[in-house]
Formats: structure tokens, C-alpha cells, sequence
């Protein structure tokens, strides 16, 4: 995915260069018929103090400000949510609108294809992506707000994010996983941290099992196996 740089005006933002991004936040710019270049522009130019990390129309992304700086795009005296405030977010416009006013599907398809990246990239799941009328009673993006399909249909072109749950430890692992993993931890093959921490994701467990199985309960003598494989005898034995 192509994202076009311009820095936004320093008046406009705040430097951070470090933080956790929680949620994203989908606005509209309100225009008709601009782009997400025109947008990157004016906010590199004009002091308003106000920012979105993103714009994106149909066919273009500009990032305006690094995700791990703070964007002016959702703050308020008050807030309908709860924890998402402009600390902990990335704020995406759309250029939603057409110069007659109608809505251009191609630029939310395109911020969808974005919010999906970016919602892998930070592991934000589908319910964090949050309109700026669900942070703060505006009506942005208003096409969205009005037409709750459109903001259904776009939440349903998100990839889902799974929340990989990571094991530490292996009596936290299923109980069919424990032997297994006590062998390959013992073995040194799975190593730990210093504090004798593992970090197995759940989805490797299956496959690790598997190959448990094939092994005849031997997983941790798999380099042994392939070094045996290299030999020609064994070779011509398995044809
Ligand atoms: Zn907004």
C-alpha cells in the first residue's frame, strides 16, 4: 500500500514519538470533491491546530502526521466514549464526498484497505475502529451517521484482527500441549527469556503438534531427523 508523506505544520500537532495506539477514529473532511494531496497541503501550510494522521480519497493516502505523534482530530469539552481521546488514537478523513455532494464508495474502500493495515499493524481490533461521532457526539463522518449501512458496510470490509494470545508458561498451555512443550523447553529448542518466560503463540501450537505426532513423540530430535534425511542410504530406503 502506497502512503504519500507531508508533515504537517507544527502548530498543528502534538510531538510525541512514542505511544500506544489503541483506536482509530474515521472522519470525513466535509468537502466536496478534494483530495487527500489537497488536504496534506493545506494542513502542512495553514496553522489550525487542528490535524488527522491520514487522508484518503480514491485513489490516493496521505499521512500528514507519524502515528506516534498526537493529532488534533477528536477533541472536545465532552465525550460520549469513554477512553478514546486523541492520546491514544490515529484519526483518518475521508474524502468522502464528490464535487456534486455525492458519496465516492472508492475513497472509503480505500481508507477501509488502510484501517485493515493499520489495525494489523498496532493489533486494534474491529471494535476500536470507532466513528468521531461515537468519541464525541459530532456528526463526522456524516454520511456515516446518517446512514448507519454505510458505516455497517464499511466495518464489514475490515479484516478482523485476532488478539493472539501468547503463552508464557507451560502449565498456562492446553493440557494436550503440556507434554510436548516440557520436552522442547527441557531441550532448549524453545528458549526463554530471563526470566524463564517462553512466548508461544497460540496458533503455533497445532502445527508443533502435529509434528509431535509424525515424529512419534520426538519433536526435539527434528534436526536430528533432517540431518538423517541428507544421507543417500536413507534416502534410497524412502524412495
Ligand atoms: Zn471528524
Amino acid at each position: 500500500m502506497q502512503i504519500n508523506f507531508k508533515q504537517c505544520n507544527s502548530g498543528n500537532y502534538q510531538e510525541c514519538n512514542s505511544r500506544d495506539v489503541e483506536y482509530i477514529v474515521i472522519h470525513y473532511t466535509a468537502n466536496k470533491g478534494d483530495t487527500a494531496k489537497n488536504n496534506a497541503d493545506y494542513f502542512a501550510r495553514e496553522v489550525t491546530k487542528t490535524s488527522a494522521h491520514y487522508f484518503v480519497d480514491s485513489k490516493e493516502i496521505w499521512q500528514s502526521v507519524h502515528d506516534a505523534d498526537i493529532a488534533w482530530h477528536c477533541g472536545a469539552k465532552n465525550y460520549k466514549h469513554k477512553y478514546c481521546r486523541n492520546t491514544n488514537s490515529l484519526g483518518i478523513e475521508i474524502c468522502m464526498l464528490n464535487s456534486k455532494g455525492q458519496v465516492v464508495q472508492a475513497s472509503i474502500n480505500k481508507a477501509a484497505q488502510l484501517t485493515s493495515y493499520l489495525m494489523q499493524k498496532y493489533s486494534i481490533s474491529k471494535d476500536n475502529v470507532i466513528r468521531h461521532f461515537d468519541v464525541t457526539g459530532k456528526d463526522c463522518p456524516a454520511p456515516m451517521v446518517e446512514n448507519e449501512t454505510l458505516w455497517i458496510n464499511f466495518k464489514n470490509k475490515l479484516c478482523e484482527v485476532e488478539q493472539m494470545k501468547v503463552y508464557k508458561y507451560v502449565p498456562d498451555m492446553p493440557d494436550y500441549a503440556q507434554d510436548t512443550f516440557t520436552r522442547l523447553f527441557k531441550t532448549g529448542v524453545i528458549s526463554t527469556d530471563s526470566t524463564g518466560a517462553m512466548a508461544v503463540e497460540e496458533s503455533s501450537i497445532q502445527p508443533i503438534m502435529y509434528l509431535d505426532r509424525l515424529t512419534g513423540g520426538k519433536i526435539e530430535k527434528l534436526p536430528e531427523l533432517m540431518k538423517l534425511l541428507e544421507n543417500p542410504e536413507i534416502l534410497k530406503l524412502i524412495g
